[in-house]
């Protein structure tokens, strides 16, 4: 079969700085005898005219060798990892990954592999879909040769998202995640053996680590619409393997867009959709899930802080609360679980409570300060707290609105 050559798909699509990089550090690979490729996402995106410039360059040979004596010539930075065998290089606002072409061994399901030196075929066949699994070669000789050892080219066009063999979910069942994910944002489908062996594989996802299952769960969040990943995942009962109380129907889509619209420019709110997709579960659940992924303590704490504001739902509902009141309700919490709040929940008048506290309220304070207290006569201690937050309360119920009107109020207070 003749070999297909991209050299000018790369070329039209590609920043004219990332070719150049490429080009060089094809011609570098050359020198030292080794053999250089681009591969995984770059080249399914190229093929399917997406613009991806997040390169994965997989060296023949030692990588982090290579991509020091290139970022030397570029006067670029590189972070190594030896045991891993790869190097991460930085120039201007560019981050390219250099890996050691590896062979991969699963000794147990959900256990990392054993890895060895290896070729480009092998460093392929260890990969998770056939669409993921192709190179570019950037030597010289061959610069812009595909190689396509497991048809991924006919996937892209038939859309579809194949593993490369039957044992693929059970080494990692993580690629149960990323088949979803793949799917849903390319708009493919899971080829119907795969989908088969998805089925029978859900359960090794009780093999993969907390960690690992949290952050494709952070990958989903970075997509364009997660709600569509995490329906597919609940359709599949793949959302359930993660708790069984965990939900993605029309609420947690409407909610996520919701949440999209308010973190706006930043429309990938993380935290925010964690929330969100947390909304519904009770304080034990939230505990379960929280110790499974082993999140942060800021993770963890806006889960708890959105379920405590949510407890608060039938307080905050009552219509005409004074501004104080509202106040002392909402006080002390994380930004994203007011968010979280205002979009999930059931009552508009408490979620109206909440908008008005975050635009109005939590910025009122006394304009006299603790300092000025202590010359008007308030003993230093306890008491003045006390009086600041009188202050704020009065100000906030529109008692008093001048610094005039806040002296006058300490001085009728019986001290
Ligand atoms: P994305 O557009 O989502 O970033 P990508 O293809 O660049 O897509 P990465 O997660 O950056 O995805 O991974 C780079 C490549 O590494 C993938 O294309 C795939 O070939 C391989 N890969 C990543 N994770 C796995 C995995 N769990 N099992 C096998 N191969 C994987």
């Amino acid at each position: 079969m003749s070999k297909i050559n991209l050299a000018k798909q790369l070329g039209e699509q590609l920043p004219s700085d990332i070719i150049d990089f490429i080009q060089k550090a094809g011609e570098a690979a050359e020198k030292r005898q080794q053999r250089l490729y681009v591969v995984g996402g770059v080249v399914r995106d190229l093929l399917l005219d997406r613009c991806n410039t997040d390169l994965d360059l997989v060296v023949e040979g030692d990588a982090i060798k290579l991509a020091q004596a290139i970022a030397a010539s570029k006067k670029a930075s590189t972070t190594v990892h030896t045991r891993f065998g790869t190097a991460n290089l930085k120039w201007a606002s560019r981050s390219v990954d250099f890996i050691t072409a590896r062979a991969e061994n699963y000794a147990r399901p959900g256990a990392l592999p054993t890895v060895n030196p290896g070729s480009i075929h092998d460093d392929l066949s260890r990969r998770d879909f056939t669409v993921n699994s192709m190179a570019i070669e950037l030597n010289p000789r061959h610069y812009g040769e595909l190689i396509d050892p497991f048809n991924g080219r006919q996937d892209l066009d038939k859309k579809l998202v194949r593993i490369l063999h039957k044992k693929s979910f059970s080494d990692d069942a993580t690629r149960i995640w990323r088949a979803i994910r793949y799917e849903q944002r390319l708009d493919f489908k899971i080829e119907s053996e795969t989908l088969r062996l998805i089925k029978r594989d859900i359960k090794m996802l009780e093999t993969v680590s907390g960690d690992r299952i949290r952050h494709e769960l952070e990958l989903v969040f970075k997509e364009e619409t997660p709600e569509k990943q995490l329906a597919r995942a609940a359709e599949l009962g793949v959302l359930e393997a993660l708790h069984p109380s965990l939900r993605a129907d029309d609420w947690q889509a409407e909610t996520f867009a919701a949440a999209r619209e308010k973190n706006l420019p930043d429309p990938t709110p993380s935290p925010l959709y964690l929330a969100l997709l947390c909304y519904r579960l009770n304080e034990k659940e939230l505990e379960q899930l929280i110790k499974y992924l082993r999140l942060t303590k800021t993770t963890a704490q806006v889960l708890r802080d959105t379920l405590a504001i949510r407890e608060k739902t039938q307080e905050l509902a009552a219509p005409g609360l004074a501004p104080s009141i509202v106040y002392h309700l909402l006080h002390g919490y994380s930004a994203a679980a007011y968010i979280a709040n205002s979009i999930g929940s059931d009552s508009e008048t408490a979620s109206e409570h909440i908008e008005l506290y975050l635009s109005v309220l939590r910025h009122v304070k006394p304009a006299l300060s603790g300092k000025d207290l202590e010359k008007l006569g308030v003993p230093i201690g306890p008491e003045i707290k006390d009086v600041l937050q009188k202050l704020r309360e009065a100000r906030l119920d529109g008692r008093i609105g001048t610094k005039g009107e806040e002296e006058e109020m300490v001085r009728g207070l019986s001290l």
